[in-house]
């Protein structure tokens, strides 16, 4: 077994994974991938910092791909084994806390999703291409990391293909790089972001921007009319949003990838949705998660989770969002949404508990509604205006960082005249449901 040092919380949530001995400050990804035998080749350079003395450093990695090559600072290490999704590096000398190392493992294999708790995560083959859908645990299924929510990295993405397809990832795209039989795609993803964040997407794709907004849709050329047609109120969703929310978090930009394929779910990424083509339509339940993932920018992947438990923290906002753009097109109210959930979720088994809902759970359709409810409740307490002030003051001052309940609590007894664990408590910490103020 692995020496690595698990968080309590995160073991609970998605066992076995990301190790709080060390801290990753970058990954630099080269990957080779051809979609037509799944098939991908890869090198990844990882900056690590030891938080403590370290004799081994544990990477998580899935089992199926097979580690060629390990160098420590450009050296053979005493030894590596890669076995149950672990690489475990053994250096031949222990680290110091403070100490700083760069990691090389070249790997390849046949990428898939890995199971976990909540269904499987990760690189997934679609049928002419692939994506990466790793929330929460996926993340190993396509390079070796330290996958816990908590140890954000930048990026760099070099990603290379047939030619006939594209790539898109997290971060500001390069310039592109052809060959006789090949095209090379690289992204810079400079504001941290956690391993379960991180995404590529190869498809016969291309990108359609839209005038007038940093907002990209990508799609194949199949799909680029019905593509754009459904996403076209995203400029003005963002728009929104920044005025309620506060700047928008990332350089690059926000795209929308759209697959040829149906997906279960539409998934957020930094910087980037993937939406699957089923959800191309006006209808509110396709057009409310076009809002949903769009807010994930601020709640989830600027302000990251430090705990997989406060998942609350991106999907009650991400939900709010909903209910806030439906409030903008002047149909229901964020108000009438609650009041309406509020009366559904009354009629439920009250037996969850939002600040740590469980592995079982943290997907559970409560968790949104009740998140929101929270949320909404934090409105009618302190106004709008007080609200919207307290909304930017949270995404300004952990902006690109990690966050936990109690640093939301912490904010609102500083910026308001009320505790924030009176107004929140009874929400996130008592199966029960509270009543609305
Ligand atoms: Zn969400």
């Amino acid at each position: 077994m692995s020496d690595a040092l698990r968080d309590p919380v995160d073991h609970r949530y998605v066992p076995g994974h990301g190790d709080e001995r060390y801290a990753v400050s970058a990954y630099d990804l080269d990957l080779l991938y051809v979609p037509e035998t799944n098939r991908l080749s890869g090198i990844a350079l990882i900056s690590v910092r030891a938080e403590r003395r370290l004799p081994n450093l544990v990477l998580d990695l899935h089992h199926r791909l097979r580690v060629d090559k390990v160098l420590v600072d450009g050296k053979r290490p005493a030894r590596f084994t890669h076995k149950r999704d672990h690489l475990v590096v053994t250096l031949r000398q222990p680290l110091a806390a403070g100490d700083e190392v760069e990691v090389r493992v070249g790997y390849s294999g046949a990428p898939r999703t890995m199971p976990g708790l909540d269904g499987d995560a990760g690189w997934e083959e679609l049928t002419d291409g692939s994506i990466v859908a790793s929330q929460p645990h996926g993340a190993p299924s396509w390079f070796p990391c330290n996958d816990r929510p908590s140890d954000k990295a930048s990026y760099r993405f070099e990603v290379t293909v047939p030619t006939g397809y594209a790539v898109v990832a997290n971060g500001v795209p390069g310039r592109s790089r052809r060959s006789a039989s090949t095209v090379t795609f690289t992204f810079e993803q400079a504001e941290p972001m956690a391993t379960y964040l991180a995404s590529v997407h190869v498809g016969r794709v291309a990108v359609h921007d839209e005038p007038d907004a940093p907002v990209h849709v990508v799609s194949s050329r199949e799909l680029a009319d019905q593509a754009r047609h459904a996403l076209r109120r995203q400029p003005e969703m963002l728009a929104l949003f920044e005025d309620r929310f506060g700047p928008y978090p990332f350089a690059a930009g926000y795209t929308t990838v759209v697959t040829d394929d149906d997906l279960e779910i539409p998934l957020e990424a930094q910087a980037l949705s993937i939406f699957g083509a089923n959800f191309m339509s006006d209808d509110w339940d396709a057009q409310r998660l076009v809002a949903h993932e769009l807010s994930h920018q601020w709640f989830g992947n600027s302000l990251t989770l430090q705990h997989w438990n406060d998942i609350w923290l991106h999907e009650g906002f991400a939900c709010y969002a909903e209910w806030m753009w439906s409030e903008h097109l002047g149909d229901r109210t964020a108000d009438e949404w609650a009041r309406h959930h509020h009366a559904r979720l009354a009629e439920l088994p009250q037996d969850l508990v939002l600040a740590d809902p469980g592995p079982d759970l943290m997907f559970d359709d409560r968790v949104y509604k009740r998140g929101a409810l929270a949320v909404h409740s934090l409105r009618l307490t302190l106004g709008d205006d007080a609200f919207f002030g307290l909304l930017r003051d949270w995404t300004d001052r952990f902006r690109h960082g990690s966050v936990r309940t109690i640093d939301l609590e912490d904010l609102i007894s500083e910026r308001t005249d009320h505790e924030g664990s009176d107004l929140l408590g009874p929400w996130l910490r008592r199966p029960e449901l509270p009543d609305l103020p």
